[in-house]
């Protein structure tokens, strides 16, 4: 799902004699190239419009050496395109099965149940892969149990909270062909449909 902000490690000494935003060329270079990665990555995940998006997937029978691929090339994509949370769906692929990073490890789930425990609701700002850089409030379920299984077809059973918990609820809602802005409250729906529909229109 989301973006989120990058975080440099630098320290910001002040007596080093650089200044703050003046980047050695090794450093801009680098970041010339994160930002030529995202941007391809971005270019090869569904965006906004693609009917794709709004479509439910299938379970997954196979866990073969498609499916190894598939996550790992998925992962790759998430990472490059500065992501939290991916879905097969957003790669056009209709299989129950998303990647993400929960509190910075990996992982790949394959037809997860999300079920709430308690019911306990927050709402927070998300994005999407799929959605540009449109933020929109989503109040989801605080605490949820995640009932999965591994790339290998292993059982895989979380308990997340937070953060985590979000995350899983936004991306399987992917799988349903559902998006985040459907969640959201009216006025926020409709600001966001406002920037993304001129995109559309140049587009098509
Ligand atoms: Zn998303």
């Amino acid at each position: 799902m989301a973006e989120h902000e990058h975080t440099h490690d630098h320290d910001h000494d002040h007596d080093d004699g650089h200044e703050h935003d003046e980047l050695t060329e090794a450093e801009a270079q680098e970041q010339a190239e994160r930002l030529l990665r995202k941007e391809i990555a971005l270019s090869q995940i569904r965006q906004y419009g693609d009917p794709v998006l709004r479509m439910r997937a299938d379970e997954v029978e196979a866990f073969d050496d498609e499916l190894r691929k598939v996550s790992e090339r998925m992962i790759g994509l998430m990472h490059d395109a500065d992501g939290i949370g991916l879905a097969a769906t957003q790669v056009g692929i209709l299989r129950r099965m998303f990647v993400c990073t929960l509190d910075g490890e990996d992982h790949v789930l394959v037809n997860p149940v999300v079920t709430p425990v308690g019911d306990e609701t927050e709402v927070d700002v998300e994005g999407c892969l799929s959605l540009g850089s449109v933020r929109v409030p989503v109040e989801r379920v605080t605490r949820v149990t995640l009932a999965a299984q591994d790339v290998a077809g292993e059982p895989v059973a979380l308990e997340l909270e937070g953060l985590p918990a979000r995350i899983v609820q936004h991306e399987v809602d992917h799988l349903e062909g559902r998006l985040m802005l459907d969640r959201s409250d009216a006025e926020s729906r409709r600001e966001a449909l406002g920037r993304l529909r001129p995109r559309l229109v140049l587009t098509s």
